[in-house]
């Protein structure tokens, strides 16, 4: 490869890398987030696609849509009435998909952990959770570190095995015979 190219390109403009670290960064540097809120921690949610914050310089367009969104921001309290739509929502979106839960309420159940008859202890009971983000509720900056997180994953991700295709393989894996 180098003796090919070596010396043919004076003017530099070019550069080298892996087709799977090329598309990665793609992915990675155009989510969409649904556009959804179940909580008081939707407010903070909010307030991260405010200016102040400015969550497009990650490349993230919030959708209205699940259909064209790839991100689901669970940013609230699951009430167990809440949590079959939420399921649907994440069913309805593009593949592969990602999740943050963003909050004590969703990540175990917050306040409402202990006597909280009506709520889910915790989103991952009823869709795969991606990152979690700790705080009742996180700032902004918590939520904008969750992105980061994501990011990450996403940079080493393997292309030969997707998601989809890692989770079936890990569900294999502990299938007891
Ligand atoms: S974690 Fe706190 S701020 Fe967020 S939805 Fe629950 S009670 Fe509200």
């Amino acid at each position: 490869m180098k003796g090919l190219l070596d010396q043919r390109f004076e003017n530099g403009g070019f550069i080298l890398t892996k087709l799977e670290d090329l598309i990665n960064w793609a992915r990675l540097s155009s989510m969409f987030p649904m556009t959804f809120g179940i909580a008081c921690c939707a407010i903070e949610f909010m307030s991260t696609g405010t200016t102040a914050y400015d969550m497009e310089r990650f490349g993230m367009a919030p959708r209205a849509s699940p259909r064209q969104t790839d991100v689901m921001i669970v940013a609230g309290t699951v009430t167990f009435k809440m949590a079959e739509r939420i399921k649907r929502l994440y069913e309805q979106m593009a593949e592969p998909r990602y999740v943050v839960s963003m909050g004590s309420c969703s990540n175990c159940g917050g306040p409402y952990w202990q006597h909280g008859y009506h709520v889910v202890k915790g989103v991952d009971r009823i869709i795969p959770v991606d990152v979690y983000v700790p705080g009742c509720p996180p700032r902004p900056e918590a939520l904008i570190g969750g992105f980061l997180k994501l990011q990450e994953k996403i940079r080493n991700e393997s292309l030969v095995a997707p998601k989809a295709v890692e989770k079936l393989l890990a569900k294999e894996e502990n299938v007891v015979v």
